[in-house]
């Protein structure tokens, strides 16, 4: 009979193999190294991934992350009132706010409009935003979503529902990366499509 690792061992190499980017190779890996490195610790590990599971949850607003209802952004009073800038997701939001030339509000939808992956309007967060409009009446919505096919859908879509609203509604100059790859832009790239945001009505 061919021995292998105990149960627990195995159970630990399955549960990292579900992690993106973890092969089996690299599950085992890691494993061992929890296992038997002396820096780990592998009861602190466990507890930051309880705690931040648990306790980190969608902002009941923007979409971003957030530790009670309202995140951190949309607690600020400055911000309300103010310009609404759209994203496809909320890791958009972060790369966006350290361009620091962006002082109001977000709306992460959630996605873009991929019919052939069942993705729907209804399926976005795109009634939230309409209401988010409607109480808050901010002074600009800045359509933020990335350069590629369906980004670009989105962004007629949205501008066909937002257009009769009758608010300023600018689109940034260049698309974002596609599949929240903002990381990959970097702040001037960001703060360049920011500032030369176009009114929609010019396209
Ligand atoms: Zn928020």
């Amino acid at each position: 009979m061919a021995f292998d690792y105990p149960a627990p061992f195995l159970l630990l190499a399955r549960e990292l193999r579900r992690l993106p980017g973890i092969g089996p190779r690299s599950a085992e890996r890691i494993a061992l190294w929890i296992l038997s490195n002396k820096d780990a610790r592998p009861a602190q590990l466990a507890g930051a991934l309880t705690a931040a599971a648990t306790s980190i949850h969608p902002c009941a607003e923007c979409g971003f992350f957030a530790t009670h209802d309202l995140c951190e952004i949309c607690l600020q009073p400055s911000r309300s009132g103010r310009e609404m800038c759209v994203v496809e997701l909320a890791t958009d939001i972060l790369p966006l706010e350290k361009t620091g030339s962006f002082r109001g509000l977000y709306h992460a939808l959630g996605g873009r409009l991929a019919p052939l992956d069942h993705v729907g309007p209804e399926q976005l967060r795109i009634e939230p935003l309409l209401q988010r409009i409607r109480t808050g009446k901010p002074t600009e919505i800045i359509l933020a979503l990335s350069a590629d096919v369906e980004g670009e859908a989105t962004t007629n879509y949205l501008v066909e529902i937002l257009e009769p609203l009758g608010l300023p509604l600018t689109r940034i100059a260049h698309g974002l990366p596609a599949g929240g790859g903002l990381e990959h832009a970097d702040q001037i790239t960001l703060q360049r499509a920011l500032s030369g945001r176009r009114p929609v009505a010019e396209r």
